[in-house]
């Protein structure tokens, strides 16, 4: 296996002192920017036969600043490879009722090829608003895979519309020539949105899985039996180094944005480009991965540049999946 430099994951404090090469940096931006580049012939085909380019219909409401720059990142993405994409924009005061008028109407609209609603919902949609919103999606149009009828088609591995963080994740093993097929897998995180089928593609990529979550006794004794250790937390760097088994292929999905100083001097060395983007900016975006994994790990992602450009590129594969197969469907009737 080839081994390239760590990049940016210098740290202050190293917990391991061997002989161990830095890990490889699985490039997730270089992989994205592939995927996307092997779209374009289907989206110019598709355009010439439809007469009119993938579209995505986009919901955004309120104004979560978080998701002002996902949502805006997906637009510009889709426009770069001659995507459209509609967003429909709803007021931090707009009710559920709302939210699923704009779904129900996507859902209506033959110009538009699938549907991503933007989470978080506002607070004050209630409790219920995202199930209820995620569950009206049109699954032939729920490019996020989350509707229980595709969230049904991953358990039985013959999905179509697969959750894109994911299975961007299992295209970025799969072109890094990550062996799965026979690994100890580790998922930490159980959420709906990655961890759980995170699990499942592993599975059905022949990988034996575990999952953990917040009540996993001894986690560090569990991420340890890993060959593959997928982290979807959200807590900045959380796994540490000693947990990591020497070798292991490490993905780090999480993206916490710090802002306390004395994390980032504990965790990035004086002059590395990390400090150097903090004093910039005064926050930074790190994984869930304490980053002297990187002296452990075979193989790791990067935060940022790792799984995140993956889910976008993921999200325009579905646009144009979803696109073909309503195409294919109308012309079978
Ligand atoms: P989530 O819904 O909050 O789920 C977090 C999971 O972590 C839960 O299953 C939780 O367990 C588990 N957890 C929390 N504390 C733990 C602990 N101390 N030990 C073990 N497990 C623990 O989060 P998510 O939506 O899956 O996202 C996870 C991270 O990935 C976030 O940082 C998010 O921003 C990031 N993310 C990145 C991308 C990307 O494209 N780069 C996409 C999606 C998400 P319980 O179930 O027991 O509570």
């Amino acid at each position: 296996m080839s081994r390239g430099s760590a990049g940016d994951a210098a740290w202050a404090r190293p917990v391991f002192h061997g002989e161990l090469m830095p890990a490889r940096v699985l490039d997730g931006a270089a992989v994205a920017a592939a995927i996307r580049e092997e779209l374009k012939p289907g989206i110019a085909a598709f355009t010439a036969r439809r007469g009119r380019a993938p579209a995505l219909g986009v919901v955004l409401a309120g104004e979560h600043p978080s998701s002002e720059i996902y949502v805006s990142a997906k637009l510009k993405a889709a426009a770069e490879i001659g995507c459209r994409a509609d967003l429909i924009r709803l007021p931090s005061t707009a009710s559920a009722d709302e939210a699923l008028d704009a779904v129900r109407s996507l859902n209506e609209s033959d110009a538009h090829d699938g549907i991503l609603v933007q989470s978080p919902l506002p607070d004050g949609m209630g409790p219920d608003a995202e199930k209820a919103v995620f569950d009206t999606i049109d699954p032939a149009k729920d490019v996020d895979g989350f509707t229980p009828i595709n969230v049904g088609r991953l358990t039985q591995n013959r999905a179509t519309l697969a959750p894109c963080t994911p299975s961007g994740i299992i295209e970025l093993l799969r072109r890094s020539d990550i062996e799965v097929a026979g690994a100890r897998a580790v998922v930490i995180g159980r959420s709906d949105i990655v961890g759980k089928p995170m699990a499942l593609l592993l599975l059905h990529q022949h990988a034996t899985v575990t999952i953990c979550h917040s009540r996993t006794r001894n986690l560090p004794d569990v991420v340890r039996e890993g060959d593959l250790v997928v982290a979807a937390i959200g807590r900045a760097a959380f796994i540490e180094a000693g947990w990591v088994k020497p070798g292991a292929t490490v993905v780090d999905v999480g993206t916490n944005r710090v802002t306390d100083p004395a994390l980032v001097h504990a965790l990035f060395a004086e002059g590395s480009t990390r400090r150097a983007v903090f004093e910039r900016r005064g926050s930074l975006v790190i994984g869930d991965v304490h980053p002297g994994a990187a002296a452990v790990a075979g193989a790791l992602t990067p935060v940022p540049g790792g799984v995140g450009p993956l889910t976008i590129a993921m999200l325009l594969k579905n646009t144009l999946l979803a696109a073909e197969q309503r195409l294919a469907c109308a012309a079978s009737r």
